[in-house]
Parts: C-alpha cells; structure tokens; sequence
C-alpha cells in the first residue's frame, strides 16, 4: 500500500509505502495537547517504509519523555508524525491524505477525557491502558 500525509499548509509531505497499524486515540490531558485536540488519533509505521517527500526543512521536532517526541510543521502548526530515538515511530492519522483502510482500535486513558468530549457507545474503551 501506498499512503501519502502532508501538513495544513501542504509544505511538508511524506509517504509510507506500507501498512500503518495499531490505530489508536489516547484522550489523557497530555495527548489533549500534544494533538491540540480531544484526543490523540495516531498509529504506527515501519521507519523504513516511512519518506519525507518534501519541506523538511520546515520540520520541527520536539522531544519530550524517554526519547518520544513529535515532528511538526513550522510554517502551520501540524503534527504530522512521532519520533522514538530519532526514528520516526508513526503517523498522526488527521495528516493522511489516503484511507489507511484501518480503523481506531482502542480509546484509551477514557478516564481522564475531557469534560466536554462525549464518547459514542460502541467503542472499545479503557480507563486507562488497555490490558495486555
Ligand atoms: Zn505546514
Ligand atoms: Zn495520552
């Protein structure tokens, strides 16, 4: 499969020639703002499958805890993928372009959401990690 993501202004693209797995949206109040959103929505790639296509020179990084960081677009403001030990590790799933033709697996950290976030029913969700 090939699937292509770039930011909100369209500088900066990639693509993954290959699958990205293991969908998931953590709604912990960090997630909140490290996606400037509800939740994360956010699922992994192969490093090696993954090509930044261009404006990598507009990308900036982040690193936070334990090696984890993010990549985001400096002109806009997009996240577009987080790194582990300066590799990337995978894709926020909003910067797509293409179907990944998976779905958002697991909510996780459901415990700690946001006030004003209602979850549907039906989901598969967890307080917080989901048991292994
Ligand atoms: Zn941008
Ligand atoms: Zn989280």
């Amino acid at each position: 499969m090939k699937l292509t993501g770039e930011c909100f202004c369209g500088k900066v693209k990639y693509e993954i020639n290959g699958v990205v797995r293991d969908a998931r949206s953590c709604h912990c109040s960090r997630c909140r703002k490290a996606f400037s959103s509800q939740a994360s929505a956010y699922a992994l790639v192969n490093p090696s499958e993954f090509k930044w296509l261009s404006g990598i020179e507009h990308l900036s990084t982040y690193i936070g805890e334990h090696g984890y960081g993010f990549q985001f677009c400096s002109l806009c403001g997009s996240t577009l993928c987080g790194i582990h030990q300066n590799e990337v590790h995978g894709v926020t799933l909003g910067c797509l372009n293409d179907d990944p033709e998976i779905e958002i697996g697991r909510h996780i950290f459901v415990g700690s959401k946001a006030s004003w976030e209602v979850i549907p029913d039906g989901v598969l969700q967890y307080d917080e990690y989901p048991p292994e």
